[in-house]
């Protein structure tokens, strides 16, 4: 079969992976005129690196190797530890960090040289029963059996499908850097958790040197952008217990990027006739479970599975088929992702109301469920 993928990050290059292995024609579409050379390191857990391992992409030598991941208060005590090493132990795939340009490369890696356009937006998608159509920013128009929409969590195959309005603001935004800090952890394969009144921020060894540090507070689309957002995070976070005043102190505003999250009703059904969606695009959610990037490998993986053996059958039921098995999982993952404690960044005035480790210990409580097998 013929598929049209919109979107070149971890969705579409993965789906294109899959498809090409099981024989079919694959053409990406991607708005930016290249592949993404800056931001962030994401965490690849064992269930990412597993479906990675599966479709010929290692990443031996990339990031770095998690092994345990501590919870801690503002005040640095530690009220939970988390034994990632164990996951890698029980699946035979490590969770690693890795930033976000280097798991592209490696995923683009042995992909045919003129597989993926770059700097052609598609503006919008239609289709009827036997074809479906894209329609790019340049005018051109590229026919196919199939279309899938990777094309992120502002996805404009989402919204042909689905209209306005589905995808909300969840209620906070990160502020990030992946820059050479050298503290304690930078080396190791410990990542940290901390959160206090203010927010949370998170420490993670990113490899060679790197560490992938970020700092959560309340968000909403009408906040105005500080004008000095790394003096800001110091007013907000610089007393707290070390190693974070060491953070703030050696982050630049160069190295400052925001997200701000969204969430979105997972649906049973994503998909229409012969299109369907893949990643953010189906599934936006804040990034407290470090999952986003690791569902959509999943999707990718179970998308191959339901096309493959070639051409023939009847495509749309295909495509409704992987939406269908993907359901339960991304819909239980999504939740517990908006759920999390993680999420509830109270106002200033109300946190001063709460003792400084109670957010840290419904982070705690939280993370033991979800690890107890995602009982609720
Ligand atoms: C701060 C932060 C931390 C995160 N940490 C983690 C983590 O630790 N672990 C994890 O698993 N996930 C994490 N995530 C989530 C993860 O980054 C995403 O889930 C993942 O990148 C989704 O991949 P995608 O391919 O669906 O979308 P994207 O990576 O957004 O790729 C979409 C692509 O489509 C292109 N595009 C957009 N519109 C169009 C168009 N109209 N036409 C053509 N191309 C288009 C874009 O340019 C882009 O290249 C984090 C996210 C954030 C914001």
């Amino acid at each position: 079969m013929d598929a049209l993928i919109i979107g070149a990050g971890v969705g579409g290059l993965a789906v294109a992976r899959v498809l090409l292995a099981a024989g079919h024609r694959v053409r990406i579409f991607e708005r930016a005129a290249a592949r993404r050379t800056g931001g962030k390191a994401v965490l690849i857990w064992s269930n990412g690196n597993a479906v990675l391992s599966d479709l010929g992409v290692s990443l031996d030598g990339a990031g770095a190797r998690i092994d345990r991941i501590d919870a801690l208060t503002a005040g640095g005590k530690v009220r939970t530890s988390m034994n990632v090493a164990h996951a890698a132990d029980r699946y035979g795939f490590v969770t690693q960090s890795i930033a976000c340009r280097d798991l592209l490369d490696r995923l683009a890696a042995g992909l045919p040289g003129d597989l993926i356009r770059y700097g052609v937006g598609c503006e919008r998608v239609a289709q009827d029963d036997s074809r479906v159509t894209a329609t790019f920013t340049d005018g051109s128009t590229a026919t196919a059996d199939l279309l899938i929409g990777a094309d992120g969590h502002h996805s404009v195959v989402r919204r042909a499908l689905w209209g306005e309005g589905a995808v909300q603001p969840a209620t906070f935004g990160t502020w990030q850097g992946l820059s050479p800090i050298d503290i304690e952890i930078t080396d190791t394969s410990r990542h940290l958790m901390i959160s206090g009144r203010e927010g949370a921020c998170g420490l993670m060894p990113a490899g060679k040197g790197l560490l992938q540090w970020w700092f959560d507070t309340r968000w909403s689309p009408a906040d105005p952008r500080p004008a000095a957002p790394l003096a800001e995070l110091r007013r907000r976070f610089g007393h707290w217990a070390s190693p974070v005043p060491e953070v703030l102190a050696a982050a630049t505003e160069d190295d400052l990027e925001f997200f701000g999250h969204h969430w979105n009703r997972i649906r049973r059904v994503w998909g229409e006739g012969r299109i369907t969606l893949a990643g953010d695009a189906a599934h936006t959610m804040p990034p407290t479970l470090g999952q986003g990037a690791n569902q959509t490998l999943e999707d990718a993986w179970v998308l191959g599975r339901e096309l493959a053996n070639g051409g023939g059958g009847d495509v749309a039921a295909r495509l409704r088929a992987y939406e269908t098995a993907r359901y339960p999982h991304i819909s239980l993952v999504s939740r517990l992702a908006k759920r999390n404690p993680a999420n509830w960044r109270t106002p200033p005035m109300l946190a001063r109301l709460f003792p400084e480790t109670m957010q840290t210990g419904l982070l705690a409580r939280f993370s033991n469920r979800l690890t107890q097998g995602g009982r609720r």
